[in-house]
């Protein structure tokens, strides 16, 4: 058994949020433990007295040799396989493991693994939302919130672990096996870990399934070429969703609704005599934009093959409310409706919120970018957007790319640029902060970025 860890010695490399909580895992279960960070992050004082209570060695600003007198190491998402430290490492032989793969060796229950470029937050949330909603006993962590190191060991046969995925973790696995598996999309993001290379992420993303077995399901969208393209089949079922074409996929999105089919034929379902049941009509959920229901479709078949029943799944997807700074209304001021989507760091995400409204839209855009390509909502722009507002270090090539297609003004600070916005805006519009840049010239994180325009927007 793996997780017989007892006396081993563990080396954590990184000490952010997922390496302490892979570092206290271990300690826990009797191993001694080296937690080395080549950085020095800010470490709280609680923080710091869990880890030497448990006897955790802590090394910071740079790894010694210890790193490497092992028996295996674990590596936190932050740090690339490419690092000095790990290629050091793996040339002397030892293995490493990601934070995840470590975690899953003491999960029991059942695990449902959600990845892709975009909306794992979300869906990971929405099916959380649905199967706690309808008395499963559930866990949710990963990427998203709390890390798996903190609670794997606490689930037992009943649980349900919904975990968002990234493709750094999934590198770095062997043995993690998830009961179901769902890959959203892939798109070129995140590249500068794969040198570039894009079969290389689009590889990393299906290691997901590399452990699937009959009994499984991969859950996947029917619409992304890319993951056609590299689909393989197994022992495990697999289901799809799609927006699309509504004649072959397990569930599907046609005229504002979403459809599930029932067969329980796994490769060749017979789509003209077999059942299909209106699950939702899209126009009665909280949550709007087509890339929504793509991860409603995705929550969907997960929940559904977990033994979750229509109705429970219907009211989930009625009543989930989205997840803050993803096309998060703020308030409806004078007839105008704020949405904060500060999550939107890149076009692609911006396209997205665009497509989600059909009413006028001020749009406001600006902050860190590396050659973003605008062509990308150029068309959408020309058909919604009656203003954009420009803000950040990018706000001049904005206002140079979209200048002739509409109104464009160039603001100097966030303050500015909530004072334009409802300065010009009427009944009936829509006020979407969704920047398609990082947050990092002006906050910290988006997440401090959309706190912001909240604030600013509620004292209007
Ligand atoms: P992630 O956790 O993968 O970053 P989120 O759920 O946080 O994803 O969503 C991030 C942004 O990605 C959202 O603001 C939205 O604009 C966009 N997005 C969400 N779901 C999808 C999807 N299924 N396809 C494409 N873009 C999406």
């Amino acid at each position: 058994m793996k997780n017989e860890i007892k006396n081993l010695r563990i080396s954590i490399i990184g000490a952010a949020r997922s390496g302490i909580a892979a570092a206290l895992l271990a300690a826990r279960h009797g191993a001694k433990v080296l937690l080395s960070d080549s950085g020095n992050p800010a470490l709280s004082d609680e923080i710091l007295n869990k880890l030497r209570n448990y006897s955790i060695e802590i090394e910071l600003n740079y790894h010694t040799e210890k790193v490497y007198d092992c028996d295996f190491i674990v590596a936190s998402p932050g740090v690339p396989i490419d690092s000095e430290v790990l290629e050091k490492a793996i040339s002397k032989g030892i293995k490493v493991y990601s934070e995840l793969e470590f975690a899953s060796w003491f999960a029991k229950g059942k695990i449902i693994a959600v990845t892709g470029t975009n909306g794992k937050t979300t869906t990971t949330a929405l099916i959380h939302y649905i199967l706690k909603n309808s008395g499963f006993k559930t866990f949710v962590g990963g990427n998203i919130g709390n890390a798996f190191s903190n609670f794997a060991d606490q689930t037992d046969e009943q649980s349900i672990t919904v975990l968002e995925v990234s493709s750094y973790q999934l590198d770095l696995i062997e043995s993690f096996h998830p009961d179901v598996a769902i890959i959203l999309n892939i798109t070129p993001d995140h590249l500068e870990r794969y040198n570039n290379n894009f079969s290389s992420y689009i590889n990393s993303k299906f290691r997901v399934i590399k452990n699937l077995d009959e009994g499984d399901v991969f859950i996947y969208n029917k619409d992304d070429d890319n993951i056609s393209r590299t689909l393989s089949r197994g022992k495990f079922l697999t289901q799809s969703f799609s927006a699309i074409d509504s004649s072959f996929a397990t569930t599907f999105y046609m005229d504002g609704k979403i459809y599930v089919r029932e067969s329980e034929n796994r490769d060749f379902p017979d789509f003209t005599t077999e059942k299909v049941t209106l699950v939702v009509d899209t126009k009665q959920m909280l949550l709007r934009g087509i890339h929504n229901y793509y991860n409603s479709m995705a929550a969907l078949l997960s929940s559904k093959f977990i033994g979750c029943d229509i109705e429970h799944i219907r009211n989930g997807l009625l009543t989930f409310q989205g997840v803050e700074h993803r096309l998060e209304v703020v308030r409806n001021l004078d007839g105008v409706l704020y949405v904060n989507d500060s999550k939107a760091t890149n076009v692609r995400s911006t396209y997205y919120a665009l497509k989600s409204f059909d009413s006028p839209i001020v749009l406001i855009l600006g902050g860190r970018e590396k050659g973003n390509d605008y062509s990308e909502i150029k068309t959408l722009v020309d058909e919604k957007v009656k203003l954009i507002l420009a803000f950040g270090e990018s706000k001049e090539k904005i206002e140079k790319y979209f200048g002739s297609i509409t109104k464009v003004i160039v603001c100097e600070t966030l303050e500015e640029v909530v004072q334009q916005a409802k300065i010009n805006s009427l009944p009936g519009d829509v006020v979407l902060f969704s920047p398609a840049c990082k947050s990092f010239d002006m906050f910290n994180n988006f997440e401090q970025r959309g706190k912001k325009f909240k604030e600013l927007v509620n004292q209007l």
